[in-house]
């Protein structure tokens, strides 16, 4: 496994590679990063991964200072896979360059998480642009988890380059908690709790095509279960899962939630 810590290293590693599997990360990495890097490296001939907390994306300072790092396990964990790169830049190695257009989402983007953490997709985006940019690898393999994250990004990237998304689904605890490098962040008892939040919104999304009025069932879910558990649930909404639009229909929709334990952030789609 090659360590890449500039883009000197990086340039070097990648000429003449052809194949390459990129799996961009933040690092703190568990089964759900995991099983994307596997599938790279089933898929590719050489795979990359990146670690890079882009504080650009962070549109809360205190979530970005918080957020886990953990290099020495997260290299461990590579090692093993048998990655072929890992691509660990500084911030001057991304932000080499200055944009003449300002990224920015259309309206009708702004909604789930666009419309309740200002900026931040338009950091993902500008991160991913100049990941692209530098790697220009055949595939990306990005997780469902992320629903909107991998739908923005496939728009603005297979339209940008030649590389194909790959989405790799969820991987999630055996309480049915999605795996997130956040979730270390939460003590025992509010994992088990953030669990069986989950374990009702999956039997809740099974019941529902037998529903008439959709919209106001949901919403009222949110309020039982922000009830239930005391917490802030800062949407629950059904969605197309082909565009995102609401929907008042079970037919290819999901549930998307964020919601917050420990004051911590978490997201899902079910
Ligand atoms: P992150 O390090 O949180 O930026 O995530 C890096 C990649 O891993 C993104 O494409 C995520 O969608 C994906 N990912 C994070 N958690 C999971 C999970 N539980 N299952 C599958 N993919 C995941």
């Amino acid at each position: 496994m090659k360590i890449l810590l500039n883009n000197n290293d990086l340039n070097e590693a990648l000429n003449n590679v052809k194949n390459l599997g990129f799996v961009p990360t933040m690092g703190s990495l568990h089964k759900g990063h995991i099983s994307l890097i596997k599938e790279s490296l089933r898929k590719t001939n050489k795979t990359i991964v990146s670690i890079f907390i882009n504080h650009k994306q962070f549109n809360n300072k205190n979530d970005f200072t918080k957020y886990p790092r953990n290099k020495k396990k997260d290299l461990s964990i590579l090692k093993r896979l048998n990655v072929d790169f890992v691509y660990l830049p500084k911030n001057k190695d991304i932000y080499d360059f200055k944009r003449t257009k300002k990224i920015k989402l259309k309206q009708k983007d702004k909604i789930l998480c666009a419309k309740y953490r200002n900026g931040h997709f338009e950091g993902v985006l500008d991160v991913m642009d100049r990941l692209m940019n530098k790697i220009l690898p055949k595939y990306v393999f990005m997780g469902l988890k992320d629903f909107q994250q991998l739908y923005l990004v496939k728009k603005y990237i297979e339209k940008k380059y030649k590389s194909k998304i790959i989405p790799c689904k969820t991987v999630r605890d055996s309480n049915k908690l999605a795996l997130s490098s956040r979730n270390s962040l939460l003590r025992k008892n509010t994992l088990l709790k953030a669990g069986k939040l989950i374990q009702n919104l999956i039997n809740f999304k099974k019941n529902l095509s037998k529903v008439k009025d959709l919209k106001k069932v949901v919403n009222n879910q949110k309020i039982k279960l922000s009830q239930l558990y005391n917490i802030n649930i800062e949407y629950l909404e059904l969605r197309n899962e082909r565009n995102l639009k609401a929907t008042s229909k079970t037919k290819n929709s999901k549930l998307f939630i964020a919601f917050y334990f420990d004051k911590i952030r978490l997201i899902d789609n079910i």
